[in-house]
């Protein structure tokens, strides 16, 4: 007769790979995934779903999942119970703020993670250890937009809900690819695009909506500053700039003018390489549009001058006065992972607490001090390069690093491994013996996004429901679980007994979450913040009535654009830019473990036909990168999709050591580093 089975049960969660926040079906059998479906009724997807999402969740049951915490003893890692690891890490952060201070321990926070994991781990860091070292990796992508935004409009985030893109009736799309690192976000643009609206793309590779672009701006990487600002030229220079909006709701203009003078259409053609009839039509789309809309990406933020970038795009959309008006879809940041906005709203920041209060803000620090009972540290804390620059110089004791493979997705590889060796006691949350958890003192076995209960914030700043389909396997522990448990190994007790709870409480901490809770999504689906109380619906569109900087107004920024880190040169002739493939994601330490194995089995670098056959390479050879800081061996993709000069690789696979090429340079404002522009040289074969 056979064993009969169990009920099919369905929970409804919200994706944990990219950042647009897909709503999903998930069913269950057996403790088993049979299925994972697209919610028809979830708010930005529609019920689509990309490879990603609906399919890869293979390495749930992977036989490499961490079963049980590890200690390092020797040269090995070995298995212990819960108690022992516990003991062993709480014992070196004791000794550390005893024998050097609570600066000497670091937290590297996740946007794998919840919001309320986050919320906890940021409080743990501040009032438990009691410094404000403690960071996530918006960090590494988009922390230029946080700090151009507020700059620009006063908040820290996209300035409107997606759904306005769809009314907009000319697209401007930067430095972003959505067909592969946001495939129902690309999709629905794609949509939109094929029902009448314009594009203008602007991005060195051809990424697939170049295809149905009517403009494609090919600046070369490292001159987003000069291309806008030649944009911004061009606006003012034909009348396109809304003169009555400027005069009533920004500032700035005068200065920004006179910078502008210094762009006409040549210079910036010789700067950018972009043709001069490309640059000008580009321009007259945008401003000639009634709707018009930015979104962009990676290709904005990770450049040395990151910031910049963001506040002289949005200085476009401010031009025509097209944010905060009704009209049109302002200046809104693709968010990367699932829940790097929440990781960053959550007060995971070394500068930041919970709802973007400057820990250097004496009244911000006071509110939670009152909620949390104990005195808040008042100077910033370390960012993450510089928690590594402190642990190579025996400043840092601890770094405890949640949910990130840092040995693979941050820059310049042979120096974060030189950090994680030189500091005492490494401490990594994880699902998998990743590169980073190699180099670990203990191993704490963490939950998936699939067996977690709590929130995540999507791109557009949407709250969304996470719940858990499953169990974790062995002793694996969510986030949460292993956070409260340190806490109380180190006799401290953080509050907060359920995600619930802490959501609550940081909406105490952070007015602008107040109004939103576990039962109002579970009821409503989903919330936009600023939502700051339980009686509003949320805010998808921003500043509608005034700007939240301090004057009210939008702030126009008169920047020139200043050259990237490194430029090719006759030793290193190529520019490298790094990005992402549509079956992987990030580290690929999930999508590796899955069937997307077979869709994208290894990272291969694009190069252009015309150096290929300059350099006598064909498709699918080896070829040996090297920059200033690193080597690296892959296989050659020829195509034109990247332009000759320039070379394109994701970083999904350790083994291709990517980011061993990456350089140390960053953007001057957030530290975000340039991962857009390293100067290398190619050359046919392997390593010797
Ligand atoms: Fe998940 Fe992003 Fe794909 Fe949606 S588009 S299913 S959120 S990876």
């Amino acid at each position: 007769l056979g064993t009969r089975s169990s009920a099919l049960t369905r929970t409804r969660t919200t994706c944990g790979y990219c950042g647009v926040g897909c709503a999903l079906d998930v069913l269950t059998r057996d403790g088993e995934v049979t299925a994972v479906k697209p919610a028809h009724d979830g708010p930005v997807n529609r019920g689509h779903a990309c490879v990603k999402g609906r399919f890869a969740h293979g390495f749930l049951r992977s036989p490499e999942r961490l079963t049980r915490p590890l200690l390092r003893r020797g040269s090995r890692l070995e298995p212990v119970d819960w108690p022992e690891a516990l003991d062993h890490v709480a014992r070196g952060m004791r000794a550390a703020i005893a024998e050097a201070g609570p600066d000497t321990v670091a937290a590297i926070s996740s946007a794998r993670a919840t919001n309320e994991e986050n919320y906890l781990i940021q409080k743990f860091m501040r009032t438990v250890i009691g410094t404000n070292n403690v960071d996530n990796c918006s960090r590494l992508c988009h922390s230029p937009s946080a700090a151009g935004l507020t700059a620009a409009f006063g908040l820290s985030g996209g300035t409107d809900s997606f759904d306005d893109a769809e009314h907009a009736d000319c697209l401007l799309v930067v430095g972003a690819n959505p067909i592969e690192a946001h495939p129902v976000v690309g999709a629905r643009l794609l949509q939109h695009v094929l029902r009448g609206a314009r594009l203008v793309v602007a991005d060195p590779r051809r990424v697939g909506l170049a295809e149905h672009a009517d403009v494609h701006l090919r600046a070369r990487p490292g001159t987003n500053v000069a291309l806008f600002n030649g944009l911004a030229h061009v606006l003012l220079d034909e009348g396109l700039a809304d003169l009555d909006f400027l005069r009533r709701r920004a500032t700035g203009l005068a200065e920004l003018t006179a910078l502008l003078e210094d762009y006409p259409p040549g210079r910036v053609s010789e700067i950018t390489g972009v043709p001069v009839p490309d640059l000008v039509a580009a321009a007259r789309l945008y401003g000639r549009a009634e709707r018009p809309a930015i979104i962009y990406g990676l290709g904005v933020t990770e450049h040395l001058h990151g910031t910049d970038g963001v506040r002289t795009l949005s200085n476009l959309a401010i031009l025509r006065g097209a944010v905060g008006t009704g009209r049109g879809y302002g200046v809104n940041p693709l968010r990367g992972q699932n829940n790097v906005q929440g990781a960053s709203d959550m007060g995971a920041l070394p500068d930041l607490l919970p709802g973007y209060a400057a820990v250097g803000d004496p009244a911000a620090r006071a509110r939670a001090e009152r909620v949390w009972g104990v005195p808040v540290p008042r100077t910033a804390g370390l960012r993450i390069p510089e928690m590594f620059a402190a642990a190579r110089a025996g400043d840092l004791r601890v770094l405890w690093v949640v949910g990130e493979d840092v040995c693979a997705t941050d820059p310049d590889t042979n120096l974060v491994v030189a950090a994680l060796e030189a500091c005492p006691l490494v401490v990594c949350q994880e699902l998998f013996l990743s590169e980073t958890a190699r180099h670990a003192d203990v191993v704490l076995p963490a939950a998936s996004w699939l067996e977690k209960d709590g929130t995540f914030v999507n791109f557009d700043r949407r709250f969304q429901r996470v719940r858990p389909a499953l169990s974790p396997p062995g002793q694996a522990r969510t986030d949460f679980a292993i956070v409260q448990a340190l806490a109380a190994t180190l006799g401290a007790d953080l509050g907060c007994p359920t995600p619930a709870a802490a959501l609550a409480e940081c909406g105490r901490v952070a007015p602008v979450f107040g109004g939103i809770s576990h039962q109002r999504l579970d009821q409503e689906g989903a919330l936009a913040w600023p939502c700051p109380d339980a009686g509003r619906p949320g805010t998808g569109k921003l500043y509608l009535d005034r700007f939240a900087t301090a004057d009210g107004l939008a702030h126009l920024a008169a920047l020139p654009y200043l050259p990237p880190g490194e430029s090719p040169d006759g030793d290193y002739p190529f520019i490298l830019v790094t990005g992402r493939r549509w079956a992987h994601y990030n580290s690929g330490s999930m999508t590796r473990r899955t069937g997307n194995l077979r869709l994208d089995p290894a990272d291969r670098i694009d190069v252009n036909p015309a150096d290929a056959a300059r350099h006598a390479v064909r498709d699918g050879d080896p070829v040996t990168v090297e920059s200033r800081h690193g080597r690296a061996t892959l296989n050659a993709r020829i195509t034109d999709e990247t332009a000759p000069g320039q070379l394109f690789c994701a970083f999904h696979f350790p083994a291709s050591r990517v980011n061993a090429l990456t350089s140390g340079h960053a953007d001057t404002v957030t530290s975000c580093p340039e991962y857009k522009v390293t100067a290398v040289r190619l050359s046919p074969g392997g390593p010797p």
